[in-house]
């Protein structure tokens, strides 16, 4: 782990209670800088206790009828408040997510401006998104209204912990509830400059607390306590299974958003330099480091071998570098932890007889040295069975695989645990039609990939997870339903005739 026993000299960051800050440093760790394997600085964790206390004060915010019954222009105004405070502060906010996970910094500004946005999406869609009059029904008014759950935990990983903060607490705070956020320990500081950013917008104290620890130790009993209503969840497909399992004895909602291992299909007739091109970001942006990265390039056989070479002629001019450096355009790996995990999966598919077409090893410029770089990868040889093929890496490795026709694709495409993320291409549009109502996968993209809008639902197919985050789908997620009935007769008239 990058998280070792602390160090003295750093300065030691606290975290977020009840709108006051906590320096407790009885369980505190030191912060590993990916690309530098120095020290970053002290991150107090929280305990149980803690937990107890967050959860708690989240619970008491949200009763309170200032923030449960706020009017929806006003309960914009503060989500607009902290879009504007996000951007002031997005130096400061792209930094914090530099340092600990090493993305580039352009990304992590571009995160940063997307985060903001996703605030605005919900100001406007809390302002917009009515309750239902049900249809007619004899005597009756029939409606449906929407209320918070009250607490949610949200719990994010490390590969893109802005977007994925903003995605929760932004509909979470929209919907009318109270958030106990469990940032991953590999990158606490996201979450911890939000909930600044939060309590200066003017969101009341209790209302969004951040509480960085042990997924094991506290992010268990987070959504173990009974007073957590929904958990929502980012992370592996193992811990979701666990939140998933601790959730369902408690009888509370989930929204789980999982991992993936997503095709990527180049069909002869589509305009193959643009394909090459999006092959090439879909797996490599991020240092492949996320759940939607097109990680099973699936190639028709008449054209593979020239395709193989155009993303290998783009994939050989990726600059590897540091994060801060303006040419970079791919980091380290989040964690030393990670890259040996990547290298051992490379490393097994070597042995097994996969051909490395390009990349497998660490980079060789000696001011790469100290960080966890790892290089861009491309690996042929293997077939969809193979381990390479089906585990989700999370990190720089493109699995290029050959295909006959349409039926054997299909067959190959949707044979995965996973069902995240796919993308097609090719100018017969009818194609792209069947191919795309039949891939198992929660996202299709069609001549292009990785496009994402605060507009369209987001969320996987089998192991890839359950529910939806984004667009007004994700914002009724963090709100239960009430149907309500109104008699307008004068008297009651269901059931059996009551004797007078
Ligand atoms: P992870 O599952 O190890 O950890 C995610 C979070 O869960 C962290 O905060 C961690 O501390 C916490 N956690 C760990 N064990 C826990 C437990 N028993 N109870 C409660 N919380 C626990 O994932 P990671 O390694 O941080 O991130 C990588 C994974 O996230 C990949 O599988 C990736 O595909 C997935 N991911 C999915 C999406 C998506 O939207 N589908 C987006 C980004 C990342």
């Amino acid at each position: 782990m990058a998280l070792t026993s602390t160090s003295t000299n750093l300065s030691t960051i606290p975290f977020l209670i009840g709108g006051k800050w906590i320096s407790d440093t009885s369980a505190h760790f030191t912060h590993i800088n990916p690309a530098t394997g120095e020290a970053n600085y002290n991150i107090c964790a929280a305990t149980e206790a803690h937990l107890d206390e967050a959860v708690q004060s989240a619970h008491e915010a949200a009763r309170r009828p200032s923030w449960r019954n706020m009017l929806p222009h006003e309960r914009a105004r503060i989500l607009h408040r902290i879009a504007d405070l996000m951007i002031e502060r997005s130096d400061v906010l792209a930094r914090c997510q530099m340092l600990e996970n090493g993305k580039v910094w352009k990304e992590c500004k571009n995160q940063v401006i997307n985060g903001a946005a996703t605030f605005r999406y919900c100001a406007a869609a809390i302002e917009t998104l009515g309750s239902e009059i049900t249809p007619p029904r004899g005597n009756y008014l029939s409606m449906t209204v929407y209320e918070p759950w009250g607490v949610v935990a949200a719990i994010t990983p490390w590969n893109s912990p802005i977007t994925l903060s903003c995605n929760k607490i932004a509909a979470a705070l929209a919907a009318g509830n109270g958030v106990v956020l469990k940032p991953a320990s590999y990158t606490p500081t996201c979450g911890i400059e939000l909930g600044r950013v939060a309590l200066d917008a003017g969101v009341p104290p209790g209302i969004l607390n951040v509480i960085p620890g042990s997924g094991s130790k506290i992010g268990d009993a987070l959504v173990s306590h009974p007073l957590v209503r929904m958990v929502s969840f980012t992370g592996g497909t193992e811990v979701g299974r666990r939140i998933s399992e601790l959730a369902g004895k408690k009888l509370i909602t989930t929204v789980l958003e999982l991992g993936g291992k997503s095709p990527h299909i180049v069909f002869p007739d589509a305009d193959l330099n643009a394909a090459a091109d999006a092959v090439t970001v879909a797996i490599f942006e991020g240092t492949g480091q996320s759940c939607t990265a097109g990680s099973r390039l699936f190639v028709q056989r008449k054209i593979i071998d020239e395709f193989i070479s155009m993303v290998m002629e783009r994939a050989r001019k990726l600059r590897v570098g540091r994060p801060d450096s303006p040419d970079a355009q791919l980091g380290p790996l989040a964690s030393f932890g990670q890259r040996e995990f990547v290298e051992s999966i490379v490393d097994g598919a070597r042995r097994e007889g996969a051909e490395i077409l390009i990349g497998g090893a660490r980079p060789s410029d000696p001011d790469l040295e100290k960080g966890a770089f790892y290089m861009p990868t491309m690996v042929t040889g293997i077939t969809n069975s193979s381990p390479i093929a089906q585990q989700e890496i999370f990190g720089p490795v493109l699995c290029v695989l050959p295909f006959d026709d349409e039926e054997d694709l299909m067959r190959q495409a949707n044979d995965t645990s996973y069902g995240l993320a796919s993308g097609i291409w090719t100018s017969d549009y009818k194609r792209a039609w069947r191919v795309a109502r039949g891939l198992e996968a929660g996202m299709v993209w069609i001549n292009t990939y990785k496009q994402f809008s605060t507009a369209s639902p987001f969320g996987g197919f089998k192991d890839s997870g359950i529910g939806r985050e984004k667009g007004l789908m994700g914002i009724r997620t963090y709100q239960q339903v009430k149907s309500m009935f109104w008699s307008m007769s004068d008297s009651f008239d269901g059931g059996f005739s009551i004797a007078k």
